[in-house]
């Protein structure tokens, strides 16, 4: 008997260790997954949500890729009961299907929440006939407003590419990178240096982005420092590394970015992605993604820690789909332990959950459907 148990806990951490390799590898559904607890547990506080204004200044949107009602409890079972989200309290669901698909990717769930328009699948910031359609950032940086990109993928990964870029295709990267070009965003952090510099057309975006004001920073510790001007923070050739290696990426430059923006009067948008929460289901592989839920919650706690001080601050939390088909059939919350299952490789069409804390908050509560996020926002800023 220990014998067997000692090949199929080897054969779990081989299927674990190649699929941390790549996130678009597989998981075998149906296999049995056990989370063995967290070394570090964290400390979150609690924040008042009582806000004088209806409307909210500032926006901040963060999507955690492949973040479902699982994900979460599994973190916060990790985390041995506490999350920097329980100080939401103004909570919905969203329906997350594309134009032609019951199950989106997260081209067309973020362009969805982007834009606000169902497409197909793959589309980056354009409808069912590629047409471009303007995005929630780009309708707040024509106001002169601030905005921002913050995250753990590449910069031109199909998340943070939807609210910026306008292409037929995700896989289309230089496009995408060019496209930074064409606006006035503030500050945007995430990998993706490579598609920027080492590009068919020869051009060097990093030149040009300097040459129209930005500083292009590489290094996570000179992002941290930077206080003042236009900021392209690119901090890996391609996608950043997963939590144990990138460290404390996404908090800093979550912090960073709030630094920069924070010095816009007239208000800003801010969109936050934890990226690889989605990969670690793609690879039905448990602790992965227990491991970037609670690197996305600090986040979370860091972009509290900012609406608690400045209360014209809006902070809305969910995710473009669920991804694993994933389901806890065992745990214990004292231990923080999981024994998890997955039923898909893929993601799922499931409904996936929304929180928000701010003025404006309980707009989004009870079921809405992912196009309707922007909307909202954008009647919130008075766009
Ligand atoms: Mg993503
Ligand atoms: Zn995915």
């Amino acid at each position: 008997m220990k014998k067997i148990n000692l090949f199929f806990a080897l054969t779990a951490f081989l299927i674990v260790s190649l699929n941390a390799q790549d996130y678009k590898v597989k998981g075998n559904a149906d296999s049995l997954a056990t989370y063995h607890g967290n070394k570090e547990i964290y400390a979150i506080k609690n924040y008042d949500d009582h806000f004088s204004n209806e409307k909210p200044t500032n926006v901040i949107l963060m999507i955690g890729d492949g973040m479902g009602t699982a994900q979460i409890y599994a973190g916060k079972t990790a985390n041995k009961g506490a999350l920097f989200l329980d100080n939401f309290k103004k909570t919905g669901f969203v329906s997350t299907y594309s134009s032609e698909d019951y199950v989106t990717d997260s081209a067309a769930g973020g362009t969805a929440m982007a834009c606000g328009v169902k497409t197909y699948n793959a589309a980056i910031g354009v409808d069912n006939n590629k047409k471009p359609v303007k995005s929630i950032l780009e309708k707040v940086a024509e106001k002169k407003l601030g905005t921002g990109l913050v995250s753990t993928s590449a910069i031109t990964h199909a998340t943070p590419a939807a609210f910026i870029a306008h292409q037929p295709h995700r896989n289309m990267y230089e496009e995408i990178a060019a496209d930074f070009l064409k606006t006035n965003i503030d500050v945007f952090i995430g990998g993706g240096y490579d598609h920027f510099t080492k590009r068919k057309d020869g051009r060097n975006l990093a030149n040009e982005l300097a040459q129209k004001g930005y500083s292009v920073i590489q290094d996570i510790n000179q992002i941290k420092d930077f206080k003042v001007g236009k900021l392209a923070g690119l901090t890996a050739p391609e996608h950043n590394e997963r939590v144990g290696l990138r460290k404390n990426m996404l908090e800093t430059a979550t912090q960073t970015a709030l630094n920069l923006l924070s010095q816009k009067k007239n208000g800003f948008f801010l969109m936050v992605e934890g990226s690889q929460i989605d990969w670690g289901g793609h690879a039905n592989d448990i602790t992965y993604i227990v491991e970037e839920m609670l690197d996305f919650d600090k986040a979370i706690g860091v972009v509290l820690e900012f609406a608690a001080k400045h209360k014209n601050t809006l902070v809305i939390v969910t995710a473009d789909h669920e991804t694993g088909g994933l389901t806890l059939n065992k745990g214990d919350l004292i231990e923080g332990t999981l024994i998890a299952k997955f039923t898909t490789g893929s993601h799922t069409g499931v409904m996936v959950p929304i929180f928000a804390f701010g003025p404006g908050a309980e707009h989004f509560t009870g079921i809405i459907d992912n196009t309707d996020i922007p909307k909202k926002i954008e009647k919130l800023m008075n766009l």
